[in-house]
């Protein structure tokens, strides 16, 4: 299990995130939900140690910073240089990295890895082809081909569907249910509240703190809601479980 305790983020004077305390259960997919500047990029940035934080984070009962080859990060496409010049397979190949080394060649297994996590998100025929070249939705698929082929545990994702196509989401759940169902732990940052939500088994629920957190049905009642977006949204049920739309 991932456990956070008393994790807190400021930038010069703006206290990003206060004190986020939670633990997080393996074989569950998790969903970071919050309006804009909520501190769920930086939630998971921190816990990557990507940027400087105070408190902190175990997974397994250790530092995490210790076994970051468990740990598989797909960030926000915005944040990505989508002019490198890399093909598919390059990108992919990234992903083994952090097994092979520095100054060793790739193995055939390596290799087999990649191809058969290209297939896995629908990407294997455009293996030769420049990053840069691809619509939004599949350079998404392309980096969430690299988080397999890294073999990680818990993998997170900032806004895995932002300018993404309805296919290439629906690929991408399909995956991520797949990875729990293999007892992989999914953290996924999505400000988005629409349908997409009932994929979570749990959700984060942020506002610059924890809101509040556990399963999608707890969570999503009227006064966290109010207290994350205040008051700036519309709650519908359906006959499968809370749906949430914004007003
Ligand atoms: P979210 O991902 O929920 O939209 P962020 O984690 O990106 O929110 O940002 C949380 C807050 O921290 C926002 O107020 C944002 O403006 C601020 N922030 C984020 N990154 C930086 C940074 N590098 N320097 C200064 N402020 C930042
Ligand atoms: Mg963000």
């Amino acid at each position: 299990m991932l456990d956070i305790q008393n994790l807190s983020v400021r930038y010069r004077k703006n206290l990003a995130l206060e004190r986020a305390s939670l633990t997080i259960q393996p074989q569950r997919i998790v969903g970071i939900i919050g309006p804009n500047g909520a501190g769920k990029s930086t939630f998971v940035k921190a816990i990557l140690d990507l940027i400087s934080y105070t408190g902190t984070v175990t997974y397994k009962n250790k530092p995490l910073k210790g076994q970051m080859k468990q740990v598989a990060y797909v960030p926000q496409r915005t944040a990505v240089d989508w002019d490198y010049p890399a093909t598919v397979e390059d990108v992919v190949m990234m992903g083994r990295c952090i097994h092979i080394g520095w100054l060793r060649w790739a193995s055939a297994k390596d290799r087999e890895i990649v191809r058969e996590s290209l297939v896995r998100v629908g990407m294997e025929s455009f293996a030769d082809r420049q990053i840069g070249e691809l619509s939004g939705g599949q350079q998404q698929r392309v980096f969430i081909a690299r988080a397999l082929a890294q073999k990680a545990d818990l993998l997170f994702f900032d806004e895995p569907f932002v300018g993404v196509d309805q296919t290439s989401e629906t690929i991408i759940f399909q995956i991520f249910e797949e990875l729990r169902n293999e007892h992989k732990t999914l953290l996924v940052v999505n400000h988005d509240l629409g349908e997409a939500v009932s994929h979570y088994d749990d959700i984060l629920l942020l506002k610059n703190r924890v809101i509040a957190f556990g399963p999608r049905e707890t969570v999503f009642n009227d006064e966290n809601l109010a207290l994350a977006y205040g008051g700036k949204l519309s709650r519908f049920v359906d006959s499968d479980g809370s749906t949430v739309v914004l007003s």
